[in-house]
């Protein structure tokens, strides 16, 4: 490895990352980038700033140049030859304005590369070697330890989280008129154990709510663990393998705990995708239980009759944006769509819609690293002309992260939407009591 003995600890143990996963993988798509450039039209940052650092492809040769400095014969020898890089001050300053603070891993230029180079893939292995670099935002490393140390990203007492939880179920008894409607906490032995995000108790109870009462309809036998629910998971955005697994493990440990039939996520883009696709690699084997999300459970609601909705309840227009995360790269594309087209009476496609849909510019950790929040906001223009081109008076989108960034969007750009889960868009056009026929 010559090279590499001249470096500082840190910086070897940051190339190490790279070498560790030299396999079949990693190198096809470092390797496979012709450098054509089809993909900058892809990328949010480039379509807004015109910046050649934000193409996707100059993004993977910023770690292909450093695989060419030191694991290629020839760029060992003659790294000017190869367009090798060392991994000096200015490259590494580079690498973590770009692949942390340029890029939400949203994957849509991977599906205009007609190669199919697995970006998000590329990138999140460059933030695995800025980890060991201690070189993660602020913000996000924070993120992590508060999820780590408290077991929920906001540190909520569980006291809090009780309390919380009790008044939403007094106001589910008071909604449904029936004094046995409930919120189950911490009940053995039910069918779903339900995840929330921790930003649902501290500042949007009505996503839980609008949960309760859907399960409340369809007759359900599920249960919220009040010590272990946060479905987040940043430490796979940070590219940190063993907290993202030990984070997802704890929600593991507690469907076999609590011996539920399955393992039910809230509307979170990366935790989804974390939790039932990156899981199992993790943990090196299936998970022996369905993990699901809950926009899936509700579409299988509509879908067998379990519950009834009258779209006329909502009678705005209502469109749609789809989570990176839970649609691109997480497959769940068509349940959100089918839901809402049964649950309002005037629902609109934005466009580009499903695995062509823009990023909101809220993922990949964005939302948590406090210095690139104009950016944030500005590469988020493009997906508030989306929603002010549908005419639409509401927006749905399966994920908390996402509304959050589509929350500022709104204010910022004078959108004047209101930004909801699909659960309380469906919750809203719930027809409850005995089915008629
Ligand atoms: S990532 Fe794909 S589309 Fe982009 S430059 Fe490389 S080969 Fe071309
Ligand atoms: S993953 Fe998304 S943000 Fe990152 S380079 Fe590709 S299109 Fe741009």
């Amino acid at each position: 490895m010559a090279g590499i003995k001249m470096l500082s600890p840190d910086r070897k143990r940051a190339l190490r990352v790279l070498e560790n996963r030299l396999g079949g993988r990693l190198l096809t798509h470092l390797n496979s980038c012709v450098h054509c450039g089809l993909c900058g039209k892809s990328c949010h940052y480039y379509l807004k700033y015109g910046d050649p650092r934000f193409i996707p492809g100059n993004k993977v040769d910023q770690i292909s140049r450093l695989y060419r400095r030191y694991f290629s014969p020839l760029g060992r020898i003659l790294p000017a030859w190869v367009g090798a890089r060392d991994l000096d001050e200015e490259t590494i300053e580079e690498m973590v304005d770009v692949l942390f603070g340029g890029c939400t891993m949203c994957g849509r230029c991977s599906v205009h590369c007609s190669i199919g180079v697995d970006v998000p893939f590329l990138v999140r292995t460059a933030r695995t070697m800025l980890m060991e670099l201690g070189l993660v935002p602020k913000g996000l490393q924070s993120t992590i330890d508060t999820s780590v140390n408290t077991g929920n990203n906001m540190a909520i007492p569980q006291k809090e989280l009780v309390d919380t939880l009790e008044w939403l179920e007094e106001d589910l008894r008071m909604e449904v008129g029936d004094e046995s409607a409930a919120i189950p906490l911490d009940k053995a032995g039910q069918r779903l154990l339900y995840t929330l995000n921790p930003r649902e108790p501290k500042f949007f109870p009505l996503s839980i709510s609008a949960v309760a009462k859907i399960m409340y309809a369809a007759g359900e036998s599920w249960t919220i663990s009040t010590h272990c629910y946060d479905v987040t998971n940043y430490a796979f955005l940070s590219g940190d393998d063993e907290a993202a697994r030990g984070l997802a493990g704890r929600l593991c440990d507690e469907v076999m705990k609590l011996k539920a039939e399955q393992l039910l996520l809230a509307e979170c883009g990366h935790g989804f995708r974390a939790i039932r696709w990156e899981g199992p690699t993790w943990f090196g084997k299936a998970y022996p239980y369905p993990v699901l999300s809950v926009v899936e459970l509700i579409a299988e609601y509509v879908r067998s009759g379990l519950i009834r909705l009258d779209p006329s309840l909502n009678a705005e227009r209502v469109t749609l944006h789809d989570p990176c995360n839970l649609v691109r790269a997480g497959g769940v594309i068509e349940e959100q769509r089918y839901v809402l087209a049964r649950a309002a009476s005037d629902f609109v496609e934005m466009s580009p819609n499903r695995v062509d849909n823009y990023c909101c510019g809220g993922g990949g950790g964005q939302l948590s690293m406090g210095e690139y929040r104009d950016r944030r906001i500005e590469a988020g223009e493009i997906k508030a002309d989306q929603i002010r081109r549908t005419g639409a008076r509401m927006v749905a989108t399966p994920c908390h992260n996402c509304i959050d960034q589509l929350m500022e969007l709104n204010q910022v750009y004078e959108l004047n939407v209101e930004i909801k889960t699909v659960a309380e868009i469906v919750a809203d056009a719930l027809v409850l009591g005995k089915q008629e026929n």
